[in-house]
């Protein structure tokens, strides 16, 4: 495959693995994956087929299916990992999410143990509870929840999370509909208070791209998914702004795919399209594919293990149990 093929991306859902596998990786991290309680799934899609992006008809799911289908699509796709984003509209929603999401992680062996928090007094309890059982992404949505990230309720998941350093993928931006409570300065000031919170601010932030992206340089524990990013759909809606591409080279180690996967108007393949026309590199789109989620998914095979080298030299070195990488 030459480099003008894989600046056009993957033509097809189909042609995905052999494209992904041209860049030598072993598959895709997307860190922006959504299974739901089935309940939950179809009132997201009922809203989508009512009011989608500006009017109803449209947001046509591409991937309205059901869950075992939709599975086999993302392994099919090389999903190494299955994340379940789920989250939380009102109070005592979010502690029913995280049960069925680690009985999600029990019954899907590849599945991403994840889990959602919501401004409430429980918030103190099942958030650390859900650390202790493993889980290692969560997902919090500004918009939807319409709270402030720094409401006073959420400080216990805020300080259990920095702690633990697991990621939490934050719908903050004010797109596709601006809330009460989104855009970049609630989490500029999340950040002032909690500033080694590991996060990933959903759709590169849009529309306050370059503000987010000020966030991500500022802060080593913020991130960017490129969910939906660059897709004739949203650039038809909400185009990246000028002189913004030259950033997300300069952030290759903190842009993580993700693909919204199965809302998407599009199919998969579409996503890495677009990324793959932005023509940042194959070098980019190795570490935005693969390496960066898995590194905050904590996968196995981050890289490629260096051979075990010849050790002559027989005086102690350091231990390489405290070396840690
Ligand atoms: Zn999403």
């Amino acid at each position: 495959m030459g480099k003008d093929d894989r600046t056009d991306g993957p033509a097809t859902d189909a042609d995905v693995p052999a494209w992904v596998a041209g860049l030598g990786l072993p598959g895709l991290a997307d860190i922006h994956v959504h299974f739901l309680p089935q309940p939950v799934m179809d009132k997201v899609w009922a809203y989508f087929d009512a009011h989608g992006w500006s009017e109803g008809g449209d947001w046509t799911i591409h991937y309205r299916l059901p869950e075992d289908e939709r599975l086999a699509v993302v392994r099919h796709l090389g999903l190494r990992a299955v994340p379940a984003l789920t989250y939380a509209h009102k109070p005592g929603m979010a502690a029913w999410l995280n049960e069925w999401c680690a009985d999600f992680a029990r019954r899907v062996p590849d599945a991403v143990p994840c889990g959602t928090f919501f401004p409430e007094p429980e918030a103190a309890h099942y958030v650390p509870e859900a650390l202790e059982r493993g889980v290692r992404l969560f997902k919090t949505h500004v918009t939807v929840g319409d709270f402030d990230p720094t409401d006073p309720l959420l400080d216990p998941a805020w300080a259990a999370v920095q702690e633990a350093g697991v990621p939490v993928v934050l719908h903050a931006g004010s797109g596709p509909h601006p809330g009460r409570h989104t855009g970049p300065a609630p989490v500029a000031a999340l950040l002032r208070r909690f500033p080694r919170l590991v996060l990933v601010i959903a759709h590169l932030g849009m529309p306050e791209h370059h503000e987010f992206a000020d966030l991500a340089e500022q802060y080593a524990g913020v991130h960017l998914d490129t969910t939906m990013a660059g897709t004739d759909y949203v650039q038809a809606r909400s185009p990246l702004p000028p002189d913004y591409l030259p950033r997300l080279r300069h952030l290759q180690d903190k842009v993580v795919l993700g693909a919204d996967f199965p809302n998407i108007p599009y199919p998969y393949a579409h996503q890495l399209q677009a990324l793959a026309r932005w023509d940042l590199g194959d070098d980019w789109l190795r570490d935005v594919l693969w390496h960066n989620g898995a590194r905050l998914m904590r996968l196995p095979q981050t890289r490629p293990e260096p051979a075990p080298a010849p050790a002559p030299d027989p005086a102690p070195g350091p231990d390489p149990a405290e070396g840690g990488r």
